[in-house]
């Protein structure tokens, strides 16, 4: 095929080398904390102070994290593939953006921007929130982080679903296939005849469903693969 569609996914074993915890990271900021405290609307409404540090703390070791090899690949293959490349990612972090990538689909949000809980309005959050900000749009004083949490509907899902039903290849990189519906996605690529293929350090839980899997660290298998689809 002359000029594949490719849709990617991310997740947060791409930006692991960077210095950014993963979820299963022990001793990372994600054990320290339960996902029902600060990764959902009823921890929000529970404890603002807390959700609201948590990810203060996560943005500001975001906004220091540089990307790594993997990132700079998938930019590279954006600037380089004829055909379409769609990028999407479960991380909130901008290391893909750093590395030079345009047009990412933060699916479950980013932490650079923030979220009126009243009026949906969304700006550049700075780089310490605080609680009750007022919203610069509705003037009320419902700012959150703009982070899809459990329980909310993830961003772009129309895009992606028509990106990936005309999808040659889908990679699916440093994720550990537990979160739908990003989980759901080899399927659905697979079911359009796609070419599926995991880039993993350890195999994800929906690992049976990919054609091919390049075991590893990102930094490695990703650039290889690159290299790889570029020479076809
Ligand atoms: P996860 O933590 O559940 O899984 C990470 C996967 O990456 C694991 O399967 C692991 O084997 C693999 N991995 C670890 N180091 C790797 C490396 N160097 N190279 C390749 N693979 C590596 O992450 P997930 O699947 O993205 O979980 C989904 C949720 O976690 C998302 O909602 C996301 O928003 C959130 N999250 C995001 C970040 C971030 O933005 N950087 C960090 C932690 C969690």
């Amino acid at each position: 095929m002359a000029h594949p569609s490719i849709v990617i996914l991310t997740g947060a074993g791409i930006s692991a080398e960077s210095g950014l915890g993963t979820f299963r990271d022990e001793g990372g900021l994600w054990a320290q904390h339960r996902i029902e405290d600060v990764a959902t609307p009823e921890g929000f409404a529970r404890n603002p102070q807390l959700v609201v540090d948590f990810y203060n703390t996560r943005r500001a070791q975001a906004h220091e994290a540089v990307p790594n090899a993997g990132h700079a690949a998938l930019a590279r293959l954006q600037a380089e593939h004829k055909g379409e490349v769609l990028l999407v990612t479960q991380n909130v972090d901008s290391l893909h953006e750093k590395a030079g990538s345009r047009d990412v689909v933060h699916m479950h949000g980013a932490l650079n921007s923030a979220l009126c809980g009243a009026c949906d309005h969304r700006w550049e959050a700075p780089l310490k929130m605080k609680v009750g900000e007022a919203c610069p749009r509705c003037d009320k004083p419902t700012a959150r982080p703009d982070i899809v949490w459990f329980g909310e509907m993830p961003y772009y899902m129309d895009r992606i679903e028509m990106a990936l039903a005309r999808a040659d290849i889908f990679a699916a990189i440093g994720t550990s296939g537990n979160v739908y519906p990003a989980a759901g996605f080899v399927q659905m690529a697979a079911h359009v005849g796609a070419r599926t293929v995991e880039m993993n350090l350890d195999p994800s839980e929906t690992v049976a469903l990919f054609e091919e899997t390049r075991p590893g660290k990102a930094s490695v298998t990703v650039p290889e693969w690159v290299g790889d689809i570029l020479a076809e």
